[in-house]
């Protein structure tokens, strides 16, 4: 039995990890590639487009530079990312050309989700690249993000890029079959999740091929919950199987499939539960948890047990209880300086109001 979207697909984001794009040697894999372009042009000429979000500029670099283990300071990463990225263009561009098509390279870094102006500029490009036919590549700009401005890695990229083009889909492609399903030491694919849980987050395990690839299961699962919290469903199956995006496409069950939510988050509360980085924990006590669990709630001083890191006002924070379990994230109302100076700590001030809070399980 085929696979029913939930609408039909015209804009999907495809994204594969390091180990679909570069061999043990840590050279591209052409012929893998080149069939995943042919598959791309197919969708295209269903009137499908297609957003690519490739890794893979690390790696190449390494191989380039015959790097055999992957550094661990900034500099270097940045460096073999430089030079990994022209490989890495520089393959697609051929394989591109052999189909008689072209690609455009787009690097990004999260400021360019962060500040408004800049996201409605990068929604325009794309849109401007798809009209003209051609498949616009993605990578994270590593050569210059540092971490105030990183994303770190390539599947929270990827959900972020399926929200700015609105697509339909979010498919990513790695060395995993899909999420799996572990019950007495059998392995199993899940081949539907509604919703994730923390029982699902927990049988979430890592990819194999750590030297290669920034992500792993937990990053995919992350990942997920953006683009499905913007009513996006999304896919993870493994980049080894045969004419995968072919198949999938045409509705195929393979990988896992993660329904969409119904109601979309408001920018806004997707924005302070994904796109902001916070900037500071508050530590609540069991009394305000309760209270912020029910819903609908703010968090009052009283509540607030400790804090930590260094905020200003209007920062995104991250609302924790005593066991250290993320229970919101919020924007608050009071810096750090302000928290400190305030010396009646009973009275009803509002750290965050409810309207600025998102619970972290929804
Ligand atoms: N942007 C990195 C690269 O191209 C990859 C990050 C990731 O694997 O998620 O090498």
């Amino acid at each position: 039995m085929l696979r029913k979207f939930p609408k039909r697909i015209k804009r999907v984001v495809i994204k594969v990890g390091s180990s679909v794009i570069a061999t043990y040697k840590m050279k591209p894999r052409s012929a893998h590639l080149s069939s995943l372009v042919e598959q791309i042009i197919q969708a295209r000429q269903k009137g499908i487009e297609v957003v690519l979000v490739s890794s893979g500029a690390i790696v190449l670099g390494m191989g380039e530079t015959k790097v055999k283990y992957r550094p661990g300071d900034v500099p270097s990463l940045q460096a073999l990312a430089a030079i990994g990225q022209t490989v890495l263009m520089r393959t697609y561009d051929n394989l591109f050309k052999k189909v008689k098509a072209n690609c455009a390279q787009v690097l990004l870094t999260w400021d360019d989700f962060d500040a408004r102006h800049r996201y409605n500029n990068a929604r325009n490009t794309f849109n401007a690249i798809l009209e003209r036919g051609v498949v616009p590549i993605v990578n994270e700009n590593d050569t210059i993000s540092t971490d105030e401005i990183k994303f770190g890695d390539n599947d929270k990229l990827s959900a972020f890029v399926a929200s700015l083009v609105r697509a339909d889909l979010l498919v990513m492609l790695s060395d995993v079959d899909g999420l799996y399903d572990i019950k007495d030491g059998k392995k199993k694919v899940f081949k539907e999740i509604k919703e994730i849980t923390r029982e699902i987050e927990g049988v979430a395990t890592g990819t194999g091929k750590k030297q290669m690839s920034k992500g792993g299961m937990a990053a995919k699962l992350q990942a997920v919950k953006v683009a499905t919290h913007a009513k996006i469903p999304c896919i993870i199956a493994n980049g080894e199987t045969d004419d995968v995006l072919t198949r999938i496409l045409k509705g195929e069950r393979i990988g896992t499939f993660f329904f969409e939510r119904q109601e979309k988050l408001l920018a806004r509360k997707h924005w302070i539960s994904f796109g902001a980085k916070p900037k500071g924990t508050l530590i609540v006590d069991d009394g305000a948890k309760a209270a912020l669990l029910k819903g609908g709630k703010s968090l009052l001083l009283p509540g607030v047990a400790q804090w930590e890191g260094h905020f200003a006002q209007d920062d995104v924070v991250v609302v924790k209880d005593k066991k250290q379990h993320e229970i919101a994230r919020g924007i608050i109302n009071y810096s750090t300086t302000d928290l400190t100076k305030i010396e009646d700590k009973k009275g009803q001030r509002e750290v965050i109001h409810c309207d600025d809070l998102v619970l972290s399980e929804r």
